[in-house]
């Protein structure tokens, strides 16, 4: 699925390891939380502290990740990532802990899905910096306790609500990740192209990040086709940063060896609709799960289990990748009795609307 925001594959995580901001002035957007950001961080360097515990939730893609190594490299630190998945016992972080420095950060992705015991190993390294290591099992048990240098915990969540209480306390700072608007995803598109040498820009002309070399000029009139071009990109893509850029890649592909090389809004409508992808930035899925409320369910209320069910799908993924954007575009409506089809949604995938009498 080309517009979901989790990561498919270890070329994409590369490329978009190229792409992706080293300081908070180059990352685009979220401005509420990079000011909260750039006064602690000053603050904590002025008293040299590490930086306190960062909650941060959203939606994947949304530049969580790009944001903590951010952070230790703002703090001329190191970033230590992780995933709560990948954490079956108290005892696979103590490797991890014990090697952080004073002031590193470690990135604890997917913290939602911490098992409870990892968690409550995790709560005296976040509060006093220290830990208790078990070895052996049975009558032979000792636990030892080890003092661990101040970090910083970054945890990444896009399931909030799954979080637990105490977990949550335990962060200084907490903040929900917006989806970008156009604007800003444009800018993180015409950086992207700038940074693979996709724009005709002149060397030092307005429009190319700080510090990055631009390509020679090119003839009149190319610059605006392919900004023309950046900016179709950025309606199609969900307000999400990471699906900006791969589709940038994929219409990059296409140009390449459909056309020469040059983008235009049109080349970028085919590749996307040999992607399946609509003007909008959805795809068969998203129509799909419309089409499913609007016809089997006759436009809800319905609970998402049951729409998983006619789908094939996990509600878990349809939860987390497909409802946030239409929620967000509102195509969806999430009430207590269930998820419900609005006008706008039905007209888009050509079903019935049936406004609900008591939803
Ligand atoms: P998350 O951790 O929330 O899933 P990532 O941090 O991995 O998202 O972001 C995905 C990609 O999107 C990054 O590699 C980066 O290139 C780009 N990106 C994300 N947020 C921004 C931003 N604010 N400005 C510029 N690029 C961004």
């Amino acid at each position: 699925r080309i517009v979901t925001a989790a990561s498919t594959d270890l070329n994409e995580e590369t490329f978009n390891l190229s792409l992706r901001p080293q300081t908070l002035d180059d990352y685009v957007g979220q401005p509420a939380l990079v000011e909260k950001l750039k006064i602690t961080l000053e603050a904590v360097k002025q008293r040299s502290e590490p930086m306190e515990h960062v909650l941060l939730h959203g939606p994947p893609g949304l530049g969580k990740t790009t944001l903590s190594h951010i952070i230790a490299n703002e703090m001329g630190t190191h970033v230590t990532v992780t995933a709560g998945p990948a954490l079956t016992k108290g005892g696979d972080l103590v490797g991890t802990l014990t090697k952080l420095q004073r002031g590193d950060v470690l990135f604890i992705d997917e913290i939602h899905r911490l098992p409870a015991a990892v968690e409550e190993f995790i709560y005296p390294a976040m509060e006093d910096f220290k830990i208790d290591f078990t070895i052996d099992t049975g009558m032979h048990a000792k636990t030892i306790p080890i003092t661990l240098k101040p970090f910083t915990l970054i945890g990444a969540t896009t399931r909030a609500g799954l979080l637990s209480g105490p977990m949550r306390s335990r962060f200084g700072i907490t903040h929900n990740l917006e989806f970008y608007n156009h604007d800003d995803l444009l800018s993180i598109l015409q950086r992207s192209a700038n940074l693979l040498g996709l724009t005709p820009l002149a060397p030092g002309s307005a429009g190319g990040p700080r510090g990055v070399e631009a390509n020679p000029p090119a003839e009149p009139g190319a610059k605006g086709e392919v900004i023309e071009a950046l900016a179709t990109i950025a309606d199609r893509s969900r307000g999400t940063p990471r699906i900006a850029n791969r589709l940038l890649r994929r219409v990059r592909d296409f140009a390449q060896v459909k056309a020469d090389g040059n983008l235009t809004p049109e080349l970028v409508n085919d590749a996307l609709k040999l992607e399946g992808v609509d003007h909008l930035g959805l795809d068969e899925i998203d129509r799909k799960y419309l089409t499913v409320i609007g016809t089997t369910y006759e436009g809800g209320p319905v609970g998402l289990e049951a729409v998983a069910a006619t789908l094939g799908e996990d509600s878990g993924t349809l939860e987390s990748m497909v409802e946030p954007y239409l929620l967000q575009i509102g195509f969806l409506a999430r009430t207590r009795k269930g998820r419900m089809l609005t006008k706008a949604g039905a007209e888009h995938v050509g079903v019935k609307f049936r406004p609900a009498e008591d939803a």
